[in-house]
Formats: structure tokens, sequence, C-alpha cells
């Protein structure tokens, strides 16, 4: 039982995707109706666009679909975000490695957090390296341009074909490899290197939540078919 694991841990880490904010109204990318069903425009996928080679030789459509379909600047944490940032704060936390671009772990109080593909919420001129917040990207048509020298802002988001930043992944490895239970929740475990992660766990527990199966569950010993705000949300945490 997931309580009985959460008790008797003292060096938690989770292991979060797309499908831990769902629930907050942000569509995960694989999961039923999410954003790589199919087509997204004609002839291109989701994939596609959010690439590294489309980013540089489509910059104007890569904004319009990313300001579209990418950015929910009013979403809220909701019951797991907040079930993992109680376990941050009653000290049984290691970390949070998430895949998710979305901020909201932050949002909802942890600090100990690996955004290993980076955030919306972070921005930054290709040029100058100025800082910007989301609102630059929101506030902006077209192309964002540095209010500084008029380079290229870019969202610090691991597009594919994009390397994450390696000191973030390997913070997220040491964590994860000195854990005694790591739950991965609401994670195809379908994007590498960040799935490959888990292979650096020797701990006792391995946890996995999510709707769907995935490659992690044979080598679990406990899988929750189910929401991850429902199964988080009714922890009881000291
Ligand atoms: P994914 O879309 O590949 O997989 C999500 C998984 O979560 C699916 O297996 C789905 O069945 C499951 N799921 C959906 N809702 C759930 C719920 N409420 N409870 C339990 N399980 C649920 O997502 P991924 O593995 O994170 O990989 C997608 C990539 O896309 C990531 O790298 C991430 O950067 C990016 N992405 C991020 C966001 C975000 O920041 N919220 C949203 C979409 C995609
Ligand atoms: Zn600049």
């Amino acid at each position: 039982m997931l309580q009985e694991i959460i008790d008797r841990s003292r060096r938690i880490v989770f292991f979060t995707g797309a499908g831990v904010s769902t629930p907050s109204g942000i569509p995960d990318f694989r999961g039923e109706g999410g954003l790589f069903s199919g087509e997204v425009e004609e002839g291109l996928t989701a994939e596609m666009i959010l690439s590294r080679s489309f980013f540089y030789l489509h910059p104007e459509k890569f904004f319009a679909f990313y300001r579209a379909r990418m950015l929910f600047p009013d979403a809220l944490p909701n019951a797991a975000h907040r079930a993992i940032y109680a376990l941050e704060r009653a000290g049984k936390l290691r970390g949070v490695v998430t895949q998710n671009i979305d901020g909201l772990h932050k949002r909802a109080g942890n600090r100990l957090v690996y955004e290993v593909h980076g955030s919306v919420w972070e921005n930054y001129c290709m040029d100058c390296n100025a800082f910007y917040g989301l609102e630059k990207i929101l506030h902006s048509e077209g192309i964002p341009r540095c209010e500084r020298c008029g380079g290229v802002v870019k969202p610090w988001v691991v597009l594919y074909g994009e390397a994450p930043d390696k000191y973030t992944c390997m913070g997220a490895c040491r964590e994860i490899s000195n854990c005694d239970a790591l739950i991965v929740a609401g994670t195809s475990l379908s994007v590498e290197p960040a799935a490959s992660f888990l292979e650096y766990f020797h701990g006792k527990h391995l946890v996995v939540i999510n709707r769907e199966p995935t490659p992690a569950d044979g080598g679990a010993s406990l899988v929750i078919r189910g929401d991850a705000a429902e199964a988080l949300g009714k922890l009881k945490i000291p």
C-alpha cells in the first residue's frame, strides 16, 4: 500500500510527467486526447514543431504553436502537487525530478525540483542571455525580441533534438541513486534520456502511478493504475 511505503521511507524521490498536471487542466502528450494523438497542422505533428530544427527554420510558426498550445499561465497545482509539497515540508522528500515544463511543482512550494526539460516561466535572450519571465512570451507577437539587444528570446524548454542541462541531470540522477523510495507518476516513460534515469534507482520501493501501463511496471513493488491526484491526494502526511 502506498501509505505504508510513504510512512516507512525517509528519502523519497518523485519522478513526474505530464499526467501529474492533467488534473490542473494541462493536456499531456501521449495520454488519451493528448497533443501527440495526431497531426496538429497540415503534415506536422506536435513533436516536429517542438523540435530544435523547426525552431530555427520556422521560429514564427514555432512561437504561434507554442503560445497557443503549450502555455497555461492560469493553471494551479492540484492534489498531487500539494501532496508532494507536503512530503518536502515533512522532511521526507529528497527531490522531485520532473519532465514537466509547467512550473507547478515550484508553484506548489517545492524547492527541491529538478526541471529536466526546463520551464516555460524562464526565457533567455539567445544573444545577451538577458532573463525574461513568461509575460514576455505571452505579451509579444511573432518572434519575441530582447529589449536590450534585439536578439531572439528563447524559452528555457528542452526541444526535441536538444540535450537537457547536464547539471540538472546529474543532480536528478544523484537523488534517484540515493533514495529509498522512488515514485514515478504520470509519465509514459518514453522520452530519453529522462526515462533512463530510473536505472540509477537501487532503493527499496519503486512505485508507478499512471493511467496506462509503463515500461517500469514490471520492476515496480507497487503499480497504481489510476489518477495521480486521487492516489496522492488521499495520503496522510504528517
Ligand atoms: P506523456 O504525455 O508521454 O505521458 C503521460 C502519461 O500520463 C500517460 O501515460 C497517461 O496515461 C498518464 N496520465 C495522464 N493523466 C494522468 C493522471 N491524471 N493520473 C495518472 N496518469 C495520467 O508525458 P511525459 O511522459 O511527461 O512526456 C511528455 C513530454 O512532454 C515531457 O518531456 C514534458 O516535457 C512534455 N510535456 C509537459 C507538459 C507539462 O509541463 N504539463 C504537458 C505535456 C507535455
Ligand atoms: Zn539580448
